[in-house]
């Protein structure tokens, strides 16, 4: 498994707010919001991480002993997010 840092992601909350708010309402549903910056990504340029362990951590293939309760499902992360945090390719799918 592999970490994944959010701890970005509250220092961001105001920024992440203006994108949003920037976004028309008809065109929201191109988008999602990233899991780790929580900023809008378009659907097309995101990745799906399996967070596991509660929230903290991202599956990969060879995780086999996945704990069901813990188990946060998949979650889409925007390109920026995935360069910052380049271990988090080996657990993403398109
Ligand atoms: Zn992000």
């Amino acid at each position: 498994m592999i970490p994944i840092d959010r701890s970005n992601q509250r220092k961001a909350r105001n920024l992440c707010n203006a994108m949003w708010a920037k976004i028309p309402a008809e065109r929201r549903d191109d988008y999602w919001p990233c899991y780790i910056c929580e900023r809008p990504v378009l659907k097309s340029k995101a990745r799906w991480i399996h967070v596991i362990e509660g929230g903290g951590h991202a599956a990969e293939d060879t995780d086999t002993n996945i704990n069901p309760a813990a188990d946060m499902l998949w979650h889409p992360v925007g390109p920026e997010c995935m360069r910052r945090q380049p271990a988090l390719r080996r657990a993403a799918k398109q």
